[in-house]
């Protein structure tokens, strides 16, 4: 109280700074570090207030061949928790082999065969969302409860998430949709057939034989629009779709934020998807 005493008298008492404050004076906030988009979204929402939260992949770079700078590695380094999806950034891989000290949580288990993009399921996203809970919890016993909260909210607004996919892709006129990159493979939960134009990875280029599978497929099914990406050039998409006479729109494969998406979260950004989904699938 020696120390309160005189901040409330200034009328200056911020709850939130004094109960993160250490005895020493200096800030106990929790260094929370997480590997790109997706988990950096489910890293700020269970840490709340308590810890800051870094991503190791700015906005607007695509997070597949993401490198760390020193900075980063450093900050890798002295996190009290790292949150990453192994295998999937291989220079995050390495520095958290090599330099991470603190806890872990490597959503990996999370991953379904060969494909990374695991968060399309939410209720994949909300099992990381619980062991991040955890984690933040033991690293700063002192806020347990609320990290335990703040991770359950999460969860709560991944299932609901989950069920809105789910009704709202039930009854589709076309179940299949293609896409540029294979980023989209984990919505077969809701019934979808999800063809990418390239493989798992957005850099490579389809061939001519490849494109004319894919123009067959959208004549034989009845597609309707082919997605291109947020992060990745249209281009492909484009030559595709005019080829065969469907529209093209986008899917955010939410890896990242863009300049146009910087007031979005990963909740909005799937409320989007699905509603060019349904559009492009006539769903009622
Ligand atoms: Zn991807």
């Amino acid at each position: 109280m020696r120390f309160l005493a005189p901040v409330l008298a200034a009328g200056l008492l911020l709850p939130t700074l004094t109960a993160c404050s250490n005895g020493d004076g200096s800030s106990g906030d929790l260094e929370v570090v997480a590997s790109f988009y997706p988990l950096q979204y489910v890293a700020q929402r269970v840490a709340g207030d308590h810890a800051t939260v870094e991503s190791l992949t700015a906005p607007g770079k695509e997070p597949h061949d993401s490198e760390l700078t020193v900075r980063q590695t450093a900050d890798v380094a002295r996190a009290d928790v790292v949150v990453t999806l192994g295998g999937f950034q291989p220079s995050v891989d390495d520095a958290v082999d090599q330099e991470a000290d603190g806890a872990v949580v490597d959503a990996h288990e999370e991953v379904r065969g060969d494909d990374p993009h695991f968060w399309q399921d939410p209720t994949r996203l909300a099992a990381v969302a619980q062991r991040v809970g955890s984690a933040l919890a033991k690293a700063d016993a002192a806020h347990a409860a609320d990290y335990r909260r703040n991770a359950q909210e999460l969860v709560g607004d991944l299932r609901a998430l989950d069920r809105a996919y789910r009704s709202g892709l039930a009854d589709c006129r076309v179940d299949t949709v293609v896409v540029s990159h294979d980023a989209f493979g984990y919505l077969d939960r809701y019934g979808l057939d999800v063809v990418g134009i390239t493989g798992l990875s957005p850099d490579a280029e389809p061939s001519p034989a490849r494109l004319r599978d894919l123009a067959d497929l959208i004549r034989r099914t009845g597609v309707t629009t082919v997605f291109s990406e947020t992060l990745v050039s249209p281009a492909v998409a484009r030559t595709l779709a005019e080829e065969v006479g469907v529209r093209t729109a986008t899917l955010d494969p939410v890896e990242g934020l863009t300049d146009e998406t910087a007031d979005l979260d990963y909740l909005s950004l799937m409320r989007r998807n699905l509603e060019a989904l349904r559009t492009a699938g006539s769903c009622t």
